[in-house]
């Protein structure tokens, strides 16, 4: 038997739809990839969730051994419980307290399913080994990734580590009824860069969001922070150098204050904008094609001296990803992540490996058979071949265009 929250986790492989007025619940699975840092809090968390389900367990058990016509206690009832528990235990502390209960409420459905069964296939709960690869948690998970939604209420986050060591998120979510996409039966490959950030394997090109106007402005304000808090800091020196009667403190003067929050506004902007662009972009894919491949990407090596460039561009690719992720669910359409390896170096008409080409090199002529390369294209191309190899794969038939 499947216990939760395990049991939720699958809940989420199928997108779940209740109606609720004009709104829908559904699941949604993002990829998550937490730090070093992160991934010991994740396992702190996911301790804390087995050590309250085990402890529940073992004192239902007990209860249900001493007197087996014993009602068995609700959620409400095990909540009460946390308190002392905590105060026994103060590790438990570091979880979000709802994240407890969810636990408790997970424990009491599947003693429910256990009474209320009458075929006798659903055994007792079980206690969760820390052995077992998959964990998970549910509760508050504060991340930029939920940044990526629109128009939606997260109602529960479950991070899950599953056995394969990868971290997904999965969120239920409410969100207004989306509209049916019909289906075009067209594909594309999409290669990622960072003048255009998508490049189609139909020679279409998307250019990235131009922050730049915000970027100058934030970059003044922060000049103006630097400034201004420097100087500050030498009066709030002089003060205490004084010995001054009531010596000014950092927090009394607020210009540099105001500066900072000029900075955090147009940083917030180019964010959001950003954001609407990406969103309006994955939209009109999504709409475009049935089948979408990308490439299976973590970070793509850029020129190693363009640092700021590097870092706005892997953000933005993965909130393009994610978006094209839980759209294409929603709408019924694919996407296919493929393996980047030799995207770039093989021709997408012969198939020839000449090896690896410089990024100041736009364009290339294949040594084998002379075809003339726009870089970015050719990759998008055989990111596409990659995408519908895979599809077939899985007995799927495509037709490439
Ligand atoms: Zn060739």
């Amino acid at each position: 038997m499947l216990v939760p929250p395990f049991f939720l986790k699958h809940m989420f492989d199928i997108i779940l739809k209740r109606k609720e007025g004009t709104n829908v619940l559904k699941g949604i699975k993002l990829r998550l990839y937490p730090n070093r840092t992160q991934q010991n809090q994740l396992e702190q968390m996911f301790g804390n969730d087995r050590f309250v389900w085990n402890q529940m367990l073992a004192m239902m058990n007990e209860r249900y051994q001493n007197n087996k016509d014993l009602p068995f206690l609700g959620k409400f009832k095990l909540n009460y419980l946390l308190k002392p528990l905590k105060k026994e235990y103060p590790f438990l502390k570091t979880s979000d307290s709802s994240s407890l209960q969810v636990v408790n409420e997970f424990l009491t459905q599947s003693w429910k399913n256990f009474f209320q069964d009458k075929s006798g296939q659903i055994g007792k709960p079980r206690f969760h080994s820390r052995k077992y690869l998959k964990k998970s948690y549910t509760g508050y998970v504060k991340t930029s990734k939920t940044g990526v939604l629109q128009n939606t209420k997260v109602k529960r986050y479950t991070v899950v580590l599953e056995p394969t060591g990868k971290y997904y998120l999965s969120l239920q979510a409410e969100i207004p009824e989306p509209e049916k996409y019909s289906l075009t039966d067209k594909q594309v490959g999409i290669d990622v860069g960072v003048a255009d950030l998508a490049i189609l394997s139909n020679e279409l090109k998307y250019p990235s969001f131009d922050s730049s106007y915000f970027e100058k402005k934030a970059k003044i304000w922060q000049k103006k922070y630097s400034r201004r808090r420097h100087l500050v800091k030498l009066l709030v020196l002089q003060d205490r150098n004084k010995r001054v009667l009531c010596p000014r403190s950092l927090e009394s003067f607020t210009n540099w204050q105001k500066a900072q929050k000029s900075i955090a506004k147009y940083q917030a902007k180019a964010a959001n904008q950003c954001r609407d662009y990406l969103h309006k972009l994955t939209t009109h894919l999504v709409k475009q094609y049935d089948v979408i491949a990308i490439e299976d990407l973590k970070t793509k090596n850029l020129q190693k001296n363009h640092h700021l460039t590097k870092s706005i561009a892997n953000a933005s690719w993965r909130i393009f990803r994610q978006m094209l992720e839980y759209k294409c669910e929603w709408y019924g359409k694919k996407l296919i992540a493929v393996d980047p390896k030799n995207t770039s170096r093989i021709c997408s008409k012969c198939g020839y490996n000449s090896g690896a080409k410089p990024l100041e090199i736009r364009e290339w002529t294949c040594s084998k058979c002379q075809t003339k390369h726009d870089r970015d294209i050719n990759a998008a191309v055989n990111i596409l071949h990659k995408g519908s190899t895979k599809l077939n794969g899985q007995g799927l038939a495509m037709v490439t265009s």
